[in-house]
């Protein structure tokens, strides 16, 4: 469900045209529709409310502040990866005992800066890190609660780039030695281990493997506290599914099923970390046809948002719904399959202005003919797609806004050529 709809032959977002939007704040834009952001969020607190469950959204999915200002006035803690995605969040209203710190390299001075913000939890990837941890806690004069994050070791479930619970990926402690490094741990002043942590990788569209994690996370839980662990924590991570071609995903409570019952088993508080669930289907990427051509038999179309904008096409072969926000009428507002040729429609590669013959938004794809000028919608783009982005080729970032009905507000401004160079000018100014 999102509220991105057409009316009239017209895409709106909420009750806006994108066209008014693309006339008010440019193109390219990234839009987003709180109704659709609040409704995600309450999906997976409805589908676990039996456990009460300490939602943490992932920052890195989308860490615009404005953004998870929403998620922390409905009820969403925050997971963070960065010193700088806490910054986001605390930013944003975030609390301490509300956010979970997650990453292979978290440094000393991270440590420090999630401590001194009352961090609740620590999901702690090697032995290194857990003596590091609990080294700098213990000179600051504070216990770091921490998770353990295993690496469950189980079939592959998505992408090689974004599976990260198979074996030989650098995430978590490996499942055969976790519990030597947790023997290792006892007793260290800086640090209580309170629970587990799995994320098993993203997008997940099934809930089979979230059955198999719990399996094995229940039997380690049983065994970290024959250790003398107090386990109490049992954070299953993020990785839910959306739909990004059709209806391919499950919803919330097809995960709840397998992960409540466990939960329950566990006697623990459950923690997760949804991202692209949450804010993936709330946002699309709105684009300008520059130009159309034919080249080596051919069609391309090529439009103002690029790979700079939107990575995940060349990065990870994903699959965007792409459409005109205004077809004209021989056309259907929306096809019922993105992937077959419509008839009187063009088949096209939709690519941006960078200079790589990997900036891509769509490979032949069979799309309404499009000319200069013509607004284009890239669907699902509300996960790790702004916060993806870079200034390659030199291009400043896209605007953001938000729309909440009849009302739309600017969440980040375009960057500007200024912005580009600041930072070097900057340092030129500087004495040697
Ligand atoms: C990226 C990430 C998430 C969020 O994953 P989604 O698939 O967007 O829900 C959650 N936890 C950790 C540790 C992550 O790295």
């Amino acid at each position: 469900m999102d509220h991105f709809a057409y009316r009239s032959r017209s895409l709106y977002c909420e009750n806006i045209p994108v066209a008014q939007l693309a006339e008010r704040y440019g193109t390219p834009l990234y839009i987003y529709s709180k109704a659709t952001l609040v409704h995600h969020l309450h999906q997976i607190q409805e589908a676990f409310k039996e456990v009460e469950p300490l939602i943490c959204y992932s920052v890195k999915t989308n860490g615009n502040v404005a953004l998870c200002k929403v998620m922390a006035e409905h009820g969403s803690g925050f997971d963070v990866t960065s010193g700088g995605e806490l910054h986001r969040a605390l930013l944003a209203g975030g609390k301490g005992e509300k956010i979970v710190f997650a990453g292979v390299g978290k440094t000393d001075a991270e440590f420090r800066y999630a401590l001194d913000n009352n961090v609740s939890l620590f999901n702690v990837e090697s032995e290194q890190e857990l003596h590091a941890l609990g080294h700098v806690a213990k000179s600051m004069g504070k216990v770091a609660s921490v998770a353990l994050r295993v690496n469950p070791d189980l079939p592959p479930k998505t992408h090689a780039k974004t599976d990260t619970s198979v074996k030989g990926v650098k995430f978590g402690l490996d499942i055969e030695t976790v519990l030597d490094v947790a023997k290792g741990i006892l007793g260290n002043p800086g640090v209580k281990v309170i629970g587990l942590h799995m994320h098993l990788g993203s997008p997940i569209l099934s809930a089979e493997p979230y059955r198999m994690g719990v399996a094995k996370a229940l039997d380690l839980i049983a065994r970290l506290r024959e250790q003398g662990h107090p386990i109490s924590v049992m954070n299953m991570g993020g990785g839910f599914g959306i739909h990004y071609r059709k209806q391919e995903a499950q919803p919330a409570k097809a995960f709840a099923e397998v992960i409540v019952p466990a939960v329950k088993q566990a006697k623990c508080k459950l923690v997760l970390e949804p991202g692209r669930f949450v804010v993936g289907n709330a946002g699309l990427l709105l684009s300008r046809v520059i130009y159309t051509k034919e080249s080596g038999g051919k069609h391309f179309i090529i439009q103002d948002a690029a790979m700079n904008d939107l990575i995940r096409p060349t990065l990870y072969d994903s699959f965007h719904r792409v459409w005109p926000a205004e077809p004209s009428a021989e056309f259907p507002n929306l096809p019922e399959d993105y992937e077959m040729d419509v008839p009187g429609g063009l088949k096209v590669d939709v690519v941006g202005p960078v200079c790589e013959s990997g900036d891509f938004l769509a490979k032949g794809r069979s799309l309404p003919p499009m000319k200069r000028g013509d607004l284009l919608a890239t669907f699902s783009a509300g996960a790790y797609g702004m916060s993806m982005s870079s200034n390659y080729n030199s291009r400043v970032r896209a605007a953001e806004v938000l729309v909440d009905g009849e009302t739309s507000k600017l969440i980040r401004r375009r960057e500007t050529y200024q912005d580009l160079v600041g930072p070097e000018l900057e340092a030129m100014a500087l004495p040697n």
